[in-house]
């Protein structure tokens, strides 16, 4: 939609309000609205100003006025808001030179994009991420039987002792069992039924939904890949979209990767191909029937996977996912079909829908972040042609500690995800899209705010294995 045509849009939906959305730092995404009486045209020229230095990890308190320039082809109606509302996703620009703002992660979007398309090398990233998550009890709504933390009990009493010590809760995925028993063992049809039908209003393609492997709750609703800004605007709308369904239904949803002890985290798997003048340029008759160019995509995601994990696994939590026997990926390797690999290459019947599926990523990420830094990875790999070496088809987390002592693995922690990111960003640099500013903020905020507060802090088990030291 153009201005002009966004104008008529809010007419005809007899719109009241606007919400001005836009993604900050970290990745939640933000809003404020206006009445339809103060939105016109003019709008998408003159902007909306904001306090940039109550955003985290933004503006100092001396500089603090921000622009927000709302995109007219982002235009929607809000599904939530009880009044018809126009909702614009919006970029953050400096007021004073009128440039895009450093920090902004929809801007840095924009620029891998602009940078893939000067290499000549493609014009489009197509990015097909699946965020799982989990369905919780509300405790607002239900504070006497919450299955979930009742669900987290049962498997780590199970596990401790060996034997069952809970009531028996019926109709209850068994342990790593919740792919996919039918209803009333997935008590979750209807709720991910409202989920799909709201995401398609909002214009959302969806593929399927389905029960995940984790006990307490874990889901799955897998959406069609787009190119890498859009996907970036989709997964916003998702996140925001399968959070308000379940809280009106008296539940909650958490992208967290790791919320139960001892059952699969939520990860999120980012399959991913380059394209050009409509020709997918990973098809091809080499292993896994990809092409060299998408090898040497692969090369630039398994040098730089550790640095990239600042970015597509960026929370403390993140890596209590990334552990052996839970489906998600701890060591760095290629191969075709295999679960236990950190890049798989799905079976495909059509060679258009040939591409890499990247498993390490997890939906605590900033979407527009994570995504351009696998790009300028993978991007890395095809300008400097890095040989992947060769696939590892095995079940990984059966090999033994000296078949392992050769293959590299993912950050083991998000201080170490930071300290490779120091270490090797120059990749991420190119065409500005990260720029130092962003490089260093990311990891001072990351420090500050989440790194150090978690580590400064007793849990629960160090009770039990140190109270009587
Ligand atoms: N939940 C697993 C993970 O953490 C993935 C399960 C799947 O293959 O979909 O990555
Ligand atoms: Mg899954
Ligand atoms: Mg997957």
């Amino acid at each position: 939609m153009t201005a002009r045509e966004v104008v008529v849009f809010a007419a005809e939906n007899n719109c009241q309000m606007v919400d001005y959305k836009f993604l900050d730092f970290v990745g939640v995404w933000q809003h404020f609205s206006t009445p339809m009486s103060e939105f016109s045209e003019e709008t998408f020229e003159e902007g909306i100003g904001f306090d940039g230095s109550s955003i985290r990890g933004w503006q100092p308190i001396h500089n603090s006025d921000m622009l927000l320039i709302p995109d007219p082809t982002t235009a929607k109606i809000d599904p939530f808001i009880k009044i018809s509302t126009l909702s614009l996703i919006c970029d953050v620009i400096d007021p004073i030179t009128r440039e895009g703002y450093s920090r902004d992660p929809r801007f840095i979007a924009k620029k891998a994009e602009a940078y893939l398309c000067s290499t000549g090398i493609a014009d489009t990233a197509n990015f097909g991420p699946e965020p799982e998550f989990f369905i919780f009890d509300d405790v607002r709504f239900n504070s006497t039987s919450n299955e979930s933390f009742y669900s987290l009990d049962s498997v780590e009493g199970a596990w401790n002792t060996g034997r069952e010590e809970f009531p028996n809760l019926g109709y209850k995925p068994r342990h790593k069992e919740g792919y996919f028993p039918c209803a009333p063992t997935d008590s979750f049809v209807d709720l991910r039924n409202e989920m799909v039908q709201v995401l398609q209003s909002v214009g959302m393609r969806i593929e399927a939904s389905h029960h995940e492997v984790a006990t307490g709750g874990q889901n799955e609703i897998d959406m069609r890949f787009d190119s890498l800004l859009h996907m970036g605007d989709t997964l916003q709308w998702f996140k925001y979209i399968v959070k308000n369904v379940a809280f009106r239904n008296g539940k909650t949803v958490t992208f967290m990767p790791k919320p139960l002890f001892g059952d699969n985290g939520s990860g999120m798997h980012c399959h991913q191909s380059l394209w050009k003048d409509g020709v997918n340029l990973f098809a091809g008759d080499g292993y896994g029937g990809l092409s060299k160019m998408a090898m040497y995509y692969i090369g630039g995601i398994m040098k730089h996977a550790k640095a990239l994990c600042a970015f597509t696994n960026p929370s403390t939590n993140s890596y209590k996912r990334l552990v052996p026997g839970y489906e998600a990926p701890v060591n760095l390797a290629y191969s075709n079909r295999n679960r236990s690999a950190s890049l798989r290459i799905p079976v495909t019947s059509n060679p258009k829908s040939k591409r890499i599926e990247y498993r390490t990523p997890d939906p605590s990420c900033n979407g527009y972040l994570a995504f351009a830094a696998q790009l300028m990875a993978g991007l890395d790999g095809i300008e400097n042609k890095i040989d992947p070496g060769q696939p590892l088809d095995k079940d990984i987390y059966g090999l033994s500690p000296e078949e392992l002592k050769d293959i590299p693995s993912v950050a083991g922690s998000l201080l170490e995800a930071l300290q490779c990111l120091k270490a090797d960003h120059a990749f991420l640099l190119k065409g500005d899209v990260f720029t130092e500013d962003v490089i260093e903020k990311w990891i001072e905020y990351k420090m500050e705010a989440e790194v150090d507060p978690v580590r400064m802090r007793p849990v629960p088990l160090e009770f039990q294995l140190y109270y009587d030291c």
